[in-house]
């Protein structure tokens, strides 16, 4: 072997081969099937091109492109519900006039309190015309080539690059500077590894497969691009792990309750598994950042930027590329706020709130960078043997 996936995950806690096996054995299976519940795959999104920044380029009549929207009859009706505003449950307020209130610690452990309408620093909120939000059935719309390409796909990775992430040089010592780029890299590879291993082979017969060449050409003979997707696998996952309180308590209602209990089943699973437990309890150190002078500062600069990657979202010249870019961008926002914004002053809040929209968005995050890393992993001699072409 090369070597080259050897080792620790660059700035993370665990090491190649055993994120590959926790991965393959434990958390991909689960994965797979928790995006596959009704609560997982209706996902709320504004799909309308409302770029601030260019014209429409005509980019969205692409064939493969458009996205299948769910007939009204098909969202869960929970979901459909407006989020009840303001106090939290009586539940909670009643504790303090009993005489168990003491000493009771339910409204500590009690982290979910309902799904709420609830800011993010880090991503560009535009989920307040709540009209124009549809609801797609993820499944039925999945992440694979579209046919977007060129110019108009171009200057979006450009712009997220050059203005919003600006690659570190290699002298970079600052851990949070490289933080934000290795995340959008490990974010771009994965996109990649989805476009190549689902591919439109021929168009006359509309043939669809894997395509190596372009798995290679775009990710494999890069090194960096594939460590950057492990870490950022490694990010999410350490987000979903620290959010294991909220995440166990939280709601998975959709109305069919053999299938939401299923859900709630599966979660814990994935939260408890015994093999994360002692193979990677932590996946990533997020307690390492902000720590300097300056951190503050450099927190807010970090935030901005996340939030203009998030609005340039919006540009994505193709419904389906915007779906899932869109999807993985909140995902990632909601990683960043689990992580770095709970317990802290700007969100004003000391308990983590997560919308319902967020969970989602963050699961399957997860569940599309795991995918990636089976596939990176799957390849295996292939894929050394390919470094070592090099
Ligand atoms: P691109 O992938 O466009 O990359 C542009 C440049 O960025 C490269 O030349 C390289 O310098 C740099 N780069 C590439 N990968 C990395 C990396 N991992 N880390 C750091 N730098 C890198 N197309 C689809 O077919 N299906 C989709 O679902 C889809 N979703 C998209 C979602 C978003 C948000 C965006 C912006 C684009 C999406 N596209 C999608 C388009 C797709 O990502 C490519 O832009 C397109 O296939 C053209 O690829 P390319 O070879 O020109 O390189």
């Amino acid at each position: 072997g090369t070597g080259k996936y050897k080792g620790m995950v660059e700035d993370c806690c665990c090491d190649y081969e055993t994120v590959d096996n926790l991965n393959s054995e434990v958390l991909n299976p689960l994965l797979q099937d928790l995006v596959t519940t009704p609560f997982f795959r209706y996902y709320k999104v504004k799909l309308w091109c409302d770029c601030p920044f260019w014209p429409d380029d005509g980019m969205c009549r692409l064939r493969d492109c458009s996205v299948c929207e769910c007939p009204e009859n098909e969202f869960p009706e929970p979901f459909k519900k407006p989020f009840v505003p303001g106090l939290p449950s009586d539940d909670l307020m009643c504790q303090e006039g009993k005489p168990q209130g003491a000493v009771d610690r339910t409204i500590d452990n009690r982290a979910f309190r309902g799904w709420v309408e609830t800011k993010n620093p880090w991503t560009h909120d535009d989920d307040t015309d709540s009209g124009e939000m549809t609801y797609v059935n993820l499944q039925l719309n999945p992440e694979r080539y579209t046919g977007y390409t060129g110019p108009s796909a171009r200057r979006i990775w450009d712009s997220i690059y050059s203005e919003n992430c600006p690659k570190y040089s290699s002298g970079e010592t600052c851990p949070e500077k490289k933080v934000l780029y290795k995340l959008i890299s490990g974010l771009h590879s994965s996109i990649s590894m989805h476009i190549a291993s689902d591919y439109l082979l021929d168009e006359s017969s509309n043939q669809w497969g894997q395509n190596i060449e372009l798995m290679y050409d775009r990710i494999l003979r890069h090194p960096d691009r594939v460590r950057n997707m492990y870490f950022t696998y490694l990010f999410v996952l350490r987000a979903v792990t620290k959010a294991t309180a909220y995440l166990e308590q939280a709601e998975y209602d959709t109305g069919n309750h053999a299938e939401d209990l299923k859900t709630q089943s599966l979660i814990k699973q994935l939260l408890y598994s015994p093999k994360l437990q002692t193979a990677c309890p932590v996946p990533f150190d997020e307690a390492k950042l902000w720590q300097g002078q300056s951190g503050p500062e450099l927190k807010q600069q970090i935030q901005k930027q996340f939030r203009n990657i998030s609005a340039l979202m919006d540009c994505v010249g193709c419904e389906k590329c915007r779906l899932w870019g869109k999807l993985q961008v909140q995902g990632l926002g909601t990683a960043l706020k689990i992580l770095f914004s709970v317990g802290n002053q700007d969100i004003g809040d000391q308990t983590l709130q997560l919308q319902r929209n967020e969970v989602i968005a963050l699961v399957n995050l997860l569940n599309r960078l795991s995918e990636s890393v089976k596939m990176v992993h799957d390849m295996g001699p292939d894929v050394e043997r390919l470094m070592e072409d090099q």
